[in-house]
Order: structure tokens, then sequence, then C-alpha cells
């Protein structure tokens, strides 16, 4: 019989869960909201009431994609302001013990490239860098079919290389990071800055194929930068695909092809060669998949 898990992906708004079966299939998908503003410990007891709606006696492990780092031990080592309280939970253990099974704990984002290099975009390809781009910019690093954990589980912060000095501020609290350029909540903040209109990511991505001037150049520059992190990063691992997920990525997709030519404008021959920028294919449910992939 084909092995199952659970595969949890805890984000800012929602816990989503599933059943994942050994080959990939989604067989029961739920959701609970994360509400964690009240705090980690209230986080952890909707986990919980997760995990127990979908939880049957063939289940043979929990695996977890949490926002925040976590190191290699599935503890949680930092978390945004909006998950207060979040870091510091032993998540690993304090679930091993709770319900006696094997538990694995990764950043969502680096669950999502375990996802794409197990059942998705990354299946056929050895080197592949996953970005995310939604409230903020997460990372994650796949080298020679392999998870980039780093020496503390925190490789990949994408989000936190700088590409320009003394630039924007950042929520991390430095300052010219890629994330103050490239995340959804930069685009709001930029296009609020240039026309004291507040608009949300779709309106403004709508404002530009309309022809609004300020929306297009803000589109614009959003790309420039989220090209000149590309290139970075293509230049230090020569993947052979760039896969963007999150939010903005859907509205990315008519720019695609432009942000492929920019990137092996700015790239060396070589780093540029096997090199396309791609979109996430499992929407939803890549999360769940790749943390699942952990357990078995
Ligand atoms: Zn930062």
């Amino acid at each position: 019989m084909m092995k199952t898990a659970l595969g949890m992906d805890i984000g800012g708004t929602k816990i989503r869960g599933a059943i994942v079966s050994e080959d990939g299939s989604l067989l029961d998908i739920k959701e609970i909201p994360t509400e964690a503003r009240f705090g980690g410990e209230h986080v952890l007891t909707q986990l919980k009431a997760l995990i127990d709606q979908l939880m049957h006696k063939e289940i043979c492990g929990i695996g977890i994609g949490t926002a925040g780092q976590v190191n290699l031990n599935g503890e949680i080592l930092s978390a945004t302001d909006t998950f207060p309280n979040w870091s510091g939970i032993a998540l690993q253990k304090r679930l091993e013990i709770g319900y006696q099974l094997p538990v694995r704990v990764v950043n969502d984002v680096q669950a999502m490239a375990l996802g794409e290099l197990h059942f998705g975009e990354g299946k056929m390809v050895k080197d592949f860098i996953c970005l995310a781009l939604g409230t903020g910019v997460g990372g994650a690093v796949v080298a020679e079919g392999k998870l980039i954990r780093g020496s503390n589980g925190a490789a990949g912060e994408i989000g936190h290389m700088t590409i320009r000095e003394g630039g924007r501020k950042c929520p991390c609290g430095k300052k010219g990071c890629l994330e103050a350029y490239a995340s959804g909540s930069a685009l709001l903040d930029l296009y609020k800055e240039r026309t004291s209109v507040s608009k949300t990511g779709p309106e403004i991505f709508n404002s530009a194929l309309n022809g609004e001037l300020n929306a297009h150049t803000i589109i614009n520059e959003y790309i420039s930068n989220l090209v000149t992190g590309i290139a970075s990063l293509a230049a230090i691992f020569n993947p052979t695909k760039v896969i963007l997920g999150g939010g903005v990525a859907d509205a990315l997709d008519v720019y695609l092809a432009g942000i492929n030519t920019e990137v092996k404008q700015k790239v060396s021959d070589a780093a540029g060669l096997n090199l396309t920028i791609v979109k996430s294919k499992i929407n939803g449910g890549i999360i769940p998949l790749g943390a699942a992939s952990l357990v078995f």
C-alpha cells in the first residue's frame, strides 16, 4: 500500500493541511485560520486542531512548512512581527511527543522547493531556486538535487540579500534588501508614495496594463529590481530554473518573457545558457506536498 503523510503549511492568515500520498497526490485538503496575532501557543493549538481533523491511523508522519526561520532541530528561530512569540517554539519536538510520529519542520519556502523538487517544476532539474513573492520575499535554493539548509537552517533568505546599499527600509530592520523592492508590500508602498493613492497589487497591475503611467513605471522598476536579484543568484548558483511563487507571481505572467530576456542580458553566457524563469504550477498545494516529502 502507498504511504500517506500529513503536509502542513503555516502561513500568515491560514494554516493549510493535506493528506499526501507518496506519489504526490493531494488526497484531502483542509484549512483553519492561523490567528497568529494571538501568539505562538495559539498557532500551535490551531495547528493541532487541523492535524486532528486530518489524522488517521495510516499516516506515517507529519511534515511542516512554516513562516519564519527554522533551525535543523525543527525549532522556530525567528519570525516576523505578525507572528508574535512564534520564535522559540520547539515545534518538531512538541508534535513528536504529542502524536508519537516522525515530524519534520522547515521554512515554508524551503518546503515549496522540496515540493517542486519531488513533484513540480524541479522534478527534471537538479539546480533551481524558488522565490516566493508575497507580502515578503522568501527564497530557497536547491543545488545538485539537494535543498541547501545552511549551518542553522536559515539558508536561502534571498529576500534579505542587499541589492542597494543604504536603500529602502526592509521589515527586517536593514536597508536595501531585495524584499524592500520586490515584495508585494513594497509594490503597494511605492505606488502610495508616488501617487498618494492606495491600490491593491492586482489593481496596480491592471492599471499598468491599461496604460496608467505611474503604475507602468512602478511595475517596470519592480521588475528591474527583481531581475537584479535573480541575476545575482544566477551568478552564484548557476541554476537551470528560477521558480516564482506567491501572490505576485500570478500577476507577473504577462511579464515573464521580458524578465527572462532582461536576466539573460545581465548574467554571463555560462550562467544564462540553461536558465529559465518560470512560474510555479502547483498553486496552493506545493508547500503541503514538499513538507510531506520530508517524512516519506
Ligand atoms: Zn531585509
